[in-house]
């Protein structure tokens, strides 16, 4: 990993190093060869001007040459030198292409290696301007060493070495740093990865991060405590259902075996067999919670257009005897007429749930135990509430109350007789109304009361 970031640190600082270096050598390349092009016409024109006085001449091309720091010679237009800064080519034929380009017309510029050193060479034409002619009189032929841009490039040069190295160590030492502050909390994560796969339920990551990795850590803590708390719900459930179906067994081996010692009168066997039928019952009912919790998911819905207040009427009439007989009052409060698709028969299951509980928690130290029905239309939506002054949800259970399985094991529910359960009715109501794409929504205050609200997309 590291290898590779250096690799990309390394190759990203030459490509910038090729480039800058390349482009700052040809600026200064033609800024010099913009200076000698200006030189040598200066050079040129003052030649045409005051060519009879050769002392003046040579001692203009020597300070020229002196200023540009380059050799200067005036050629005459057979290419023979007629002055040199350096005087040694007095007299000389020199040849080469600026000057025959410039002997042309056309100034001319070149870079050639001399003794291993770059010189730009550059030559500029000397015209004599007559009333109908324009005459090449000769060329002025600049040289100049590109030495001292030569040792700027390699200063720069150094200098981005210098650079990128610096860059590629404080680089490689946060690579480092980030390639660890990411390993340490993956670590913790993989093991904890680990730990909950061998069946360690509801272990956390205690690491506390920032970012995504801190995100993607509490989603894992998250899910790891529910998790945990599925699993607690599951060993309730079956903790219930177990000791449930032990007590009508226990009753109908007492039952049996009394009826066998066979000195019982007939009425006698009638009643026992009338409670061993009860006993079966009871365990039948419990098979069916059983069936419907397994199958809870798979339901399915036989849908058809119906009225919303005539299936609550339905479940109305049905739960009134049985609430009447514990004291609770129930009451039909505001109904309109609501037409929508549904299945009649699970909203009247979803119903009764929601109406069994509320009179199973009822609050038994409330003089008047009420629960009231309502049904309120609205432009897109209708809401179907059931309301309850029962003995309510502490605030910390709320949230669980539609898992499978749970149940609230308070000391004042377990003291009441008619509590029994096994934590699936709100389970199988929320997956019936979640079946019709509509949603419920429960809302409690502790020794107050209990709302359930159904909203129905119209
Ligand atoms: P069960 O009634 O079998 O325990 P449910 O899934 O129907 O299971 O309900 C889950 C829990 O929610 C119950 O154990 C109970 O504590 C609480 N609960 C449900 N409805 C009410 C209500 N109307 N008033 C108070 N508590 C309720």
């Amino acid at each position: 990993m590291l290898i590779i970031y250096s690799i990309i640190i390394v190759s990203a600082f030459s490509f910038f190093g090729i480039v800058v270096s390349g482009s700052y050598k040809s600026i200064r390349i033609k800024n010099e060869e913009n200076r000698l092009f200006q030189t040598a016409n200066v050079v040129a024109d003052t030649y045409r001007a005051n060519k009879e006085d050769q002392i003046f001449i040579r001692t203009m091309a020597k300070s020229y040459g002196r200023q540009a720091n380059a050799r200067i010679l005036i050629l005459d237009s057979q290419k023979k030198t007629v002055v040199d800064s350096h005087n040694s080519y007095i007299g000389k034929t020199v040849d080469n292409e600026e000057i025959r380009s410039s002997l042309a017309s056309r100034p001319k510029s070149g870079i050639y290696e001399l003794q291993g050193k770059e010189v730009l060479q550059l030559s500029v034409p000397i015209m004599a301007h007559s009333a109908n002619e324009t005459k090449i009189e000769g060329a002025v032929l600049i040289s100049a060493s590109l030495e001292a841009i030569s040792q700027d490039l390699k200063d720069l040069k150094n200098t981005l070495l210098k650079v990128s190295a610096s860059a590629l160590l404080i680089a490689l030492i946060f690579t480092v740093m980030a390639a660890n502050s990411i390993a340490k909390p993956l670590s913790s994560l993989t093991n904890a990865v680990e730990k909950v796969s061998s069946g360690y339920l509801g272990y956390k990551v205690e690491d506390r991060e920032s970012g995504e990795i801190g995100k993607l850590i509490e989603s894992f803590n998250e899910m790891s405590g529910k998790l945990k708390q599925i699993e607690n719900n599951r060993k309730s459930f079956i903790n219930s259902i177990s000791h449930e179906l032990k007590t009508p067994i226990t009753a109908i081996r007492a039952l049996i075996e009394s009826l066998s010692l066979g000195n019982s009168s007939l009425e006698i066997y009638k009643e026992y067999l009338e409670d061993i039928n009860d006993e079966a019952k009871r365990m039948g009912q419990l098979v069916d919670y059983l069936l419907s919790s397994i199958k809870l998911e798979d339901i399915s819905l036989d849908l058809k257009e119906e009225d919303l207040a005539e299936i609550i009427e339905d479940a109305f009439k049905l739960i009134k005897p049985y609430a009447e007989k514990n004291g609770v009052d129930v009451a039909v409060n505001g109904i309109t007429s609501v037409r929508t698709i549904c299945d009649r028969n699970k909203v009247k299951e979803a119903l009764l749930n929601l109406l069994d509980n509320s009179v199973k928690y009822k609050d038994p130290y409330k003089k008047q135990n009420n629960i009231t029905i309502s049904l309120v239309k609205n432009k897109n939506e209708a809401c179907l509430v059931i309301e309850d002054n029962g003995m309510g949800i502490r605030e910390e259970y709320l949230s669980n109350i539609f898992n499978r399985g749970f149940r609230v094991l308070d000391a004042e529910i377990a003291a009441n007789s008619r509590t029994e359960g096994y934590g699936i009715g709100l389970a199988i109501v929320k997956n019936i109304i979640e079946k019709h794409n509509w949603q419920i929504a429960a809302d409690s205050n502790y020794g107050s009361g209990s709302k359930f609200t159904i909203t129905i997309s119209l």
